[in-house]
């Protein structure tokens, strides 16, 4: 029995009859459902919802909003595990890893629930004479995110939420592989009180993207995804004079030093490597280590952990690593670790063959190993977004450092010592946007901010925090000034 996906606009599901993809389980490999996809007229009804709940949402007081966020933070705990459910269902990662996903998403709700504290403005008594200066943060308008299939929870938790408590109205369009969050995500944003048309959910492709960046009543768009796409949606949407935050692909470094602790890096780096099978933007995806012996004594350590990992159908409790999204994605992974062979890196652990019994049809690969990758190999260099780990060899942290800056990415990296100065020269000079020492995946909490820096990030502002914050609203300043009575025109400058 297959189920249908379809868009939900101005507080209620609507079906449309034009395009359809499929949805799969990737554990089995069986089509479980449908999509829809948005055309023109769908992508018009969404902004159109959304720009005609903008004045009375953006007037509701910062208190009111956040009182239905706090309402919307309770029916997410109270369904977060349907919501893991759904995630582990069409993408695949373990229950475990959905669940803590969904908490990741909640969190930003939490920071959200202090909107009136977070908007606050400032003032300035006598700024001249009997005059004042204060300064206040205003929503932009109907705002749009257009999210992954990686996260299909949290990353849409990471926008709308701080759009709406800003005073904006939101038209949401998920990656059309994991598309059924995204409709209970808007149907118990509705349970809790938030008004028709604030949130919208379109479904669909890049048709539907094109449509919603070009769109005259769209005033922002936040984007996550790869960095061909982020690069395309930022330069499209910025020409249309939108307001763009575009996060795309990365290749994370995890150096490790000769004084690290090889046991708990070795931990580390096998749960990040292979956790949610790669198909994390904070995944490590090489490890540089600091001397060959580091190198040689890591691969020792990290070789029998990849061996005991449980590979399997995400919803059972003992599996540690689930399949990879889609098909087509298992094709791309497998043809990334022919090219590391072909390209002469070392292949220490293939995952090409692996097959779990009774889901032999499911989109699984093993976890792999590579040995020796060297800077100029496209192994390296670009994102494989799988259970893939490359281990480039380096003399001393200057060489690690030049490595790593000089990719095109930087997302997120970590480092693996017992040396402060090391840790710290590390986290002072490297061009990364998010840092770890002796953490892998360092993922800032709702409170800070979440983005990368070089080609994994387009624009200024970074998501969540209080830079969420600053995205969706623009700042007025107002000077003012009461007259006593009458003194006639001045015609100099203000001043003080
Ligand atoms: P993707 O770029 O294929 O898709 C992202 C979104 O863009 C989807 O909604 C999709 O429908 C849309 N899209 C796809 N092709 C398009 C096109 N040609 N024109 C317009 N829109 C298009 O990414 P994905 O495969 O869903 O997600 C994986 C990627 O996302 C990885 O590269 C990963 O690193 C990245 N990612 C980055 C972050 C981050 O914060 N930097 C977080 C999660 C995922």
């Amino acid at each position: 029995m297959t189920y249908k996906v379809a868009h939900f606009i101005n507080g209620k599901t609507i079906e449309s009859k034009g395009k359809t993809l499929d949805i799969y389980n990737p554990a089995t490999g069986s089509v479980i459902g449908e999509v829809a996809l948005a055309d023109q007229t769908m992508i018009d009804k969404a902004v159109a919802a959304a720009k005609a709940a903008f004045p009375a949402w953006s007037a509701t007081t910062p208190l009111k909003r956040a009182r239905i966020l706090f309402k919307f933070k309770a029916l997410l705990e109270k369904n977060l595990d349907e919501l893991a459910k759904l995630v582990t269902q069409e993408h695949g990662k373990t229950f475990v890893d959905a669940q803590g996903s969904v908490q990741r998403g909640i969190d930003v709700v939490e920071f959200v629930c202090g909107i009136p504290n977070l908007l606050k403005g400032n003032f300035s008594e006598d700024v001249a004479t009997e005059m004042d200066s204060y300064s206040v943060r205003q929503p932009l308008g109907v705002c749009v995110g257009i999210t992954p299939f990686n996260f299909p929870v949290m990353i849409p938790l990471w926008m709308f939420p701080m759009a709406i408590a800003c005073g904006n109205t939101f038209v949401l369009k998920p990656s059309e592989k994991d598309p059924s969050c995204s409709i209970r995500l808007a149907e118990l944003a509705k349970e809790a009180g938030v008004p028709d048309g604030v949130l919208n959910v379109v479904q669909g492709d890049k048709d539907a993207v094109n449509a919603l960046l070009v769109h005259p009543d769209v005033k922002a768009v936040s984007f996550v995804g790869s960095t061909p796409i982020a690069e395309y949606v930022f330069k499209t949407a910025t020409s249309y004079g939108k307001r763009v935050q575009a996060f795309g692909g990365a290749k994370n470094h995890g150096v490790v030093m000769p004084d690290a602790d090889l046991d708990q890096a070795a931990d580390a780096i096998v749960g990040a490597a292979y956790g949610s099978a790669g198909e994390r933007c904070m995944a490590i995806s090489v490890v540089v280590a600091v001397g060959d012996k580091v190198a040689d004594e890591l691969i020792a350590k990290i070789k029998p952990r990849m061996e005991k990992l449980k590979i399997g159908e995400g919803s059972k409790k003992e599996t540690d690593m689930g399949p990879l999204v889609t098909d087509a994605h298992w094709d791309r992974v497998k043809s990334y670790i022919d090219l590391g062979e072909k390209e002469g890196a070392e292949l220490v652990v293939d995952g090409r063959n692996f097959k779990p019994k009774g889901f032999e049809k499911g989109f699984f690969i093993g976890a792999t190993l590579f040995d020796k990758v060297k800077p100029e190999m496209r192994v390296y260099k670009e994102e494989i977004f799988g259970p893939v780990l490359s281990i480039v060899r380096v003399p001393d942290l200057k060489s690690a450092l030049k490595l790593v800056n000089e990719h095109e990415f930087g997302n997120g990296t970590a480092i693996f010592t017992r040396d402060g100065n090391a840790a710290r020269t590390f986290a002072n000079q490297v061009q990364v946007g998010m840092v770890g020492i002796n953490i892998p995946i360092p993922v800032p909490v709702a409170y800070h901010s979440f983005g990368g820096w070089k080609r994994s990030m387009f624009g200024d502002i970074h998501m969540h925090g209080t830079e969420g914050v600053q995205f969706y609203t623009k700042l007025k300043t107002i000077t003012q000034k009461w007259f006593k009575n009458k003194d006639g025109a001045d015609f100099s400058m203000p001043l003080h």
